[in-house]
């Protein structure tokens, strides 16, 4: 039995982001169940940070994270926000949602679009106007993930891959954690486990917040020779629809931004969701994709409320639910850290989150045990 002060369950983004940060307070042990980091949602997303979120939460998550975002897991890049036909009310929301945290979002027509993606209709049968933030985020995922897992050893801390955690028991003062190998007792669990969070709970004896994973498919293609699409802001349509990005010179990203809900699983996509992000592309541009370069489905899980969820279980002691982080899990993983640290240690609230007007009870999970 080894003994440790916080024992994390997963190590995606939210787990070791946060672990990271625990390990300078104590002897810290990530158990995952894979054989390395993000082989689930964390490694499977579109990587991008925006504010084209609906909540205003998530938005004040992203800011207060985007400072702390450095190269190389994250670099400068455009982002561009389209409107089809019927969209304009969406642009004027996303535009509003934007200006607190981004000021400099700049409105642009049809043609200036355009211009930044060449492939874009216009017109009837394209967009009518667009949002354009200069100042947005590529996120490389493997890289932050990188970083912690580099962090969290430096701090005395690790990781245990294969070791999925498979019962927690609460004796006395701890929590007795099961893998396969090898047994923890630990003062406090933080249960990160992506799309797992509410099995690890019912596992621990602990009621589920009702998590429900959402799958969504990516594919990728070639563009025609010659086109380099690297300086491509990321784009994205603010309502239904699809968003593409580059992946270096030649290939483009693309979602049709599908919500399917799914059991927590090893992802797969759909043939029809991938039909559907191939279709949509054609529809809004020039672009015909004849074949795939790759494809993928990963699952974004969300609370019953889409917001996340950094606390304490209200009737569980030492059991800490770090879970719901949907898609803006990547860019909201550094604030959301903070605000694991400062909960798990009883510390001072962080002043990078109280700059952005984030408090603690807004993360908190008893607001869904409430009904
Ligand atoms: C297609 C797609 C696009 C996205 N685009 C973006 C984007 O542009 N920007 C952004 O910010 N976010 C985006 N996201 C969302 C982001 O990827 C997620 O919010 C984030 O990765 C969630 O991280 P996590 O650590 O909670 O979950 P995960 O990465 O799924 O990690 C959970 C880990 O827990 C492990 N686990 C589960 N059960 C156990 C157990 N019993 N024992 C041990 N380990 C266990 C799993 O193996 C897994 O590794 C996207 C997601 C998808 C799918």
């Amino acid at each position: 039995m080894e003994q440790v002060d916080f024992l994390v369950v997963g190590a995606g983004i939210a787990g070791l982001s946060a672990a990271a940060r625990l390990a300078l307070h104590g002897r810290t042990v990530v158990c995952e169940a894979e054989e390395a980091p993000g082989v689930h949602a964390s490694g499977r997303s579109a990587a991008f940070a925006h504010f084209d979120m609906d909540a205003p939460l998530v938005r004040a998550l992203t800011a207060a994270s985007i400072p702390l975002l450095e190269e190389p897991a994250a670099r400068r890049h455009p982002a561009l926000f389209i409107a089809l036909e019927g969209q304009e009310d969406a642009l004027d929301r996303v535009e509003a949602g934007y200006r607190r945290w981004a000021p400099a979002v700049e409105r642009i027509d049809a043609s200036a679009a355009q211009e930044l993606v060449p492939v874009l209709k216009t017109g009837a049968e394209g967009i009518i106007g667009a949002l354009l933030d200069r100042d947005g985020r590529k996120l490389d995922a493997h890289a932050l993930l990188e970083q912690h897992r580099h962090a969290l050893g430096a701090a005395g801390g690790r990781i245990a891959t294969r070791s999925p955690v498979t019962a927690l028991r609460h004796e006395g003062a701890h929590w007795i954690v099961d893998t396969p190998g090898q047994s923890y007792a630990a003062r406090i669990v933080v249960n990160a486990a992506g799309a797992w969070v509410d099995g690890v709970a019912q596992m621990a004896g602990v009621a589920p917040i009702g998590i429900q994973p959402l799958r969504r498919t990516v594919i990728t293609f070639d563009v025609p020779e010659g086109m380099d699409v690297s300086a491509w802001p990321f784009t994205k349509t603010v309502g239904p629809g699809f968003y593409i990005e580059p992946e270096g010179r030649g290939r483009l990203l693309a979602c049709p931004m599908d919500e399917h809900p799914s059991e927590p699983c090893d992802a797969q996509p759909e043939e029809e969701d991938i039909a559907l992000a191939a279709w949509r592309v054609e529809e809004a541009t020039a672009l015909e994709i004849r074949r795939l370069a790759s494809k993928w489905a990963g699952l974004r899980s969300f609370a019953p409320d889409r917001l996340p969820v950094a606390g304490f279980d209200p009737a569980a002691p030492g059991f800490f639910w770090l879970a719901g982080q949907g898609g803006f899990g990547l860019q909201t993983s550094p604030a959301m850290a903070l605000a694991a640290e400062a909960l798990v240690t009883n510390a001072e609230w962080p002043e990078a989150l109280r700059a952005v007007d984030v408090a603690a009870a807004q993360l908190a999970p008893g607001r869904l045990r409430q009904s």
